[in-house]
């Protein structure tokens, strides 16, 4: 006996994506991803330095607690109004997998963070993307279609826009308390001038989610954490599943988020600085950026120009992430903030290409 065909696996929807794969090629001067120039969080590097090795034979904690622990001791939360994943992407998708309903829309603001439409699909479900001038200009167009979930970024990606706190509070009160799940992505909050983190939590259907990988310079490490009521928590927290961040990630990002000697602070200042000169340099020259209260900024090309724009970037060893036909924004280039010579480097090849 055979078991009947089945055709070609994944489901249609699924078939057509493909894999995130941004151009990863190494360059001297990587402005392309929006980590810590700076370089990597001390405190973290002496934990994994001095980290006791043999443990690695066993299973990390659970569920992650003394990170847990730590988020709410950052931030003035209640443990069980924290839950964390192998990267905010990871905290992402247990989020959409936790939503209880199958099929349904995930509407989020464009341009955006560009795994929300593949992750909302991957988990199948219909994203609608509504442009940011339109979404400001009236948030009800977020709730059109009666979605699932709202997906908000603030500080946003690639834009930097930092959309006004009364607008968000808007949004919140439209979900109200029993509507779609808001989720506000503060991937760059550290950057800004203020967040949804703690102030969410009064809500019981929304959801901020922070990354180790911007501010405090651990990309490489993979961690991310939510914070949101406890009842929301409760739920992601199953479908996030045990062991999501390993026993090398959680010590070392518990020493992160403490920040005894006020790493992450000085590097964010300086780093807030430069973004400010940078744009002032970018004005002189007459092409300038918009304000970006993150740690990137978006400068806006000629229709077409945002791919060929990169590439001759690179030819001076300058990577930049490019975004072509953006809504609200056409072509443009995303180039991350560090420190002061590598801006420069940016500049001299600006100039030229
Ligand atoms: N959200 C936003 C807005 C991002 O830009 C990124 C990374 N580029 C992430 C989430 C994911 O970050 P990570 O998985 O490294 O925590």
């Amino acid at each position: 006996m055979s078991a009947p065909a089945r055709g070609p696996l994944p489901r249609p929807d699924y078939r057509e994506l493909s894999p995130y794969a941004p151009d990863r090629r190494p360059v001297e001067i990587d402005l392309s991803d929006n980590t810590n120039l700076w370089g990597t969080h001390p405190d973290a590097l002496a934990v994994i330095r001095g980290a006791d090795t043999d443990a690695l034979a066993r299973y990390p904690s659970l569920y992650a607690d003394a990170l847990r622990q730590a988020v709410a001791r950052r931030h003035g939360v209640k443990v069980d109004q924290v839950t964390t994943g192998c990267g905010s992407d990871d905290v992402l998708d247990s989020l959409w997998r936790s939503l209880a309903e199958y099929g349904g829309t995930v509407t989020h603001v464009a341009p955006t963070f560009s795994m929300v439409e593949p992750l909302s699909r991957m988990n199948g479900r219909e994203a609608r993307p509504v442009a940011w001038s339109r979404a400001l200009a009236d948030p009800e167009t977020l709730f059109e279609g009666d979605p699932l979930m709202v997906y908000l970024c603030r500080p946003n990606n690639p834009t930097g826009l930092q959309a006004p706190s009364e607008w968000v509070e808007r949004v919140l009160e439209i979900a109200g308390d029993d509507g779609p799940v808001v989720l506000i992505d503060e991937a760059y909050a550290d950057f800004a001038t203020d967040a949804w983190i703690p102030r969410v939590t009064r809500y019981p259907r929304a959801l901020a989610v922070r990354t180790l990988s911007k501010a405090y310079g651990l990309a490489g490490l993979r961690v991310g954490y939510g914070v949101g009521s406890a009842s929301l928590i409760a739920e992601i927290e199953k479908s996030r599943g045990p062991y999501k961040v390993s026993r090398l990630a959680e010590a070392a990002a518990v020493a992160a988020l403490d920040d005894r000697g006020g790493w992450v602070e000085r590097t964010v200042h300086e780093c807030v600085e430069n973004r400010a000169r940078l744009r002032a340099a970018l004005d002189d020259r007459g092409t300038p950026a918009p304000p970006s209260s993150a740690n990137f900024v978006l400068l806006p090309v000629e229709a077409g120009r945002a791919v060929p724009t990169v590439h001759a970037l690179r030819e001076f060893e300058v990577g930049a992430r490019p975004f072509p036909d953006c809504p609200d924004v056409g072509d443009a280039i995303r180039v991350t903030v560090g420190p002061w010579p590598m801006m420069e480097r940016f500049l001299a090849a600006w100039d030229t290409v």
